[in-house]
């Protein structure tokens, strides 16, 4: 019955700019941040978000995969893979074009920041506030890393928290998790050591449930225990890990580095599914917050510390960034002289947008009386890097490096690279057929 296959070709799930631009609207009908609430709905917990279950075709590839009969939930949240890198999988690529090769749309912008948080709010980044990786705050009057936690002024990792800040005001509506709470379904997240209950987790909602790993082999021996502590009990269980994130970053999206990590995870999954037992019934829905994209030297723009002088008498502060995403903050009357300066730089490697044509361009929808917040967030004017673009700030004295690093591959922008993730969602002992493992 999987050889049927749902025709989802990827590209069709969103709609393009302008014709021939290259840069795509998110779909909120099919995203990433309907996962984990369709995962709640499928253990009888109404998780007042949408779900994946309005989505006909989405709907009947769950259906196919035998979702719908399970007691227990594992979404895993691997960082950083889309459409294009999943076949470096190899068996979770075949086990995917067999369920239907469904697609999800990931939210703008493409950054880990503001998909994480939707992913574990269900919505999209103008309503949960987390509006990008460096982003404006007025609460805080400066540009806060989101993933750390820290003003841009003094970056150590989680300094807002420790001075006393509780990052959570940050965020413009309630946690999803709440909604669980009386159920009687557990939940667990099973996080990096390094990530768990620091930077951006600590806006998740889900500190007190958080179990913490050390590399992917303990990541599953871990999730082996919690299935186990559980048994009898439905229970959501999020896993997520950035290994693949990071090598993507370095040595590109599909290079050699990558494919060897993803052997990595699959392997370490396969060993997992295979020693699994069939206490209960069990979905596994695998996804990712974004995909990414080969950044080119000859498309860099480099900007010299001069430069940005110019640009930064403009600003009302230095210029928030998520990736090939920039945001202007910009003092009245200066919106020419951005403008300008932009055009002047950046030329053909990307589209400035004022914060009205950001929510016309990419359908983002901020509450009515929120609007003004998500615009001090996003700010005034938002520069969208094409293809391959991206925008560096240099600085004057940069040590020279013992091995110079070249980063090959980046996100935040909308490029269906970026845009689209694979879903590979099916209950174990229809997934363990699929990948060869036998019931
Ligand atoms: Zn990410």
């Amino acid at each position: 019955m999987f050889l049927r296959g749902v025709p989802l070709v990827g590209d069709l799930i969103v709609e393009e700019l302008k014709k021939g631009c290259g840069l795509y609207r998110p779909n909120y009908k099919q995203n990433i941040f309907s996962v984990i609430p369709t995962a709640m709905s499928l253990l009888g917990v109404e998780p007042g978000r949408p779900t994946l279950l309005s989505n006909r075709m989405v709907k009947r590839c769950l259906e196919e995969a035998y979702c719908f009969d399970v007691d227990k939930v594992v979404c895993i949240v691997a960082d950083s893979v889309d459409v294009r890198q999943l076949p470096l999988f190899e068996k979770l690529y075949e086990a995917w074009c067999l369920l239907g090769e469904p697609v999800l749309s990931s939210v703008f912008p493409t950054v880990t920041s503001s998909a994480i948080v939707s992913i574990h709010s269900g919505l999209p980044p103008e309503r949960h506030g987390i509006v990008g990786h460096k982003v404006w705050f007025q609460q805080l009057g400066t540009v806060v890393d989101t993933l750390k936690m820290a003003s841009i002024r003094a970056p150590s990792m989680d300094r807002l928290v420790k001075s006393g800040v509780d990052v959570r005001v940050l965020l413009l509506e309630n946690c999803l998790y709440r909604m669980i709470e009386g159920t009687g379904v557990a939940h667990v997240e099973i996080m990096p050591s390094s990530i768990a209950r620091t930077g951006l987790s600590h806006i998740l909602g889900a500190e007190d449930v958080t179990v913490e790993f050390e590399n992917l082999v303990d990541a599953f021996s871990t999730l082996r225990s919690v299935l186990d502590k559980y048994v009898g009990r439905k229970t959501l269980i999020n896993v997520y890990f950035d290994l693949t994130d990071a090598i993507s970053h370095k040595y590109g999206p599909l290079s050699e580095e990558y494919r060897l990590t993803a052997h990595h995870v699959e392997e370490v999954f396969l060993h997992f599914l295979k020693h699994s037992g069939n206490d209960d019934k069990v979905a596994f829905m695998f996804f990712s917050d974004h995909g990414q994209e080969e950044v080119s030297e000859e498309k860099t723009v480099k900007v010299s510390e001069d430069e940005a002088e110019v640009v930064l008498q403009y600003l009302r502060s230095p210029p928030g960034r998520s990736g090939r995403v920039i945001h202007f903050y910009v003092k009245d009357g200066k919106e020419d002289d951005v403008r300008r300066w932009v055009e002047e730089k950046v030329g053909e490697n990307g589209l400035l947008m004022s914060f009205d044509d950001v929510c016309k361009f990419f359908s983002l929808k901020p509450k009515g009386k929120l609007r003004g917040e998500v615009r001090s967030r996003m700010g005034d004017f938002v520069l969208v890097m094409n293809a391959g673009a991206e925008l560096k700030f240099q600085r004057k004295e940069e040590k020279e490096k013992l091995i110079e690093e070249k980063w090959r591959g980046s996100h935040g922008s909308m490029i269906l690279n970026e845009l689209l993730v694979p879903l590979v969602a099916a209950r174990a002992d229809i997934l363990k057929g699929l990948l060869g493992l036998g019931k």
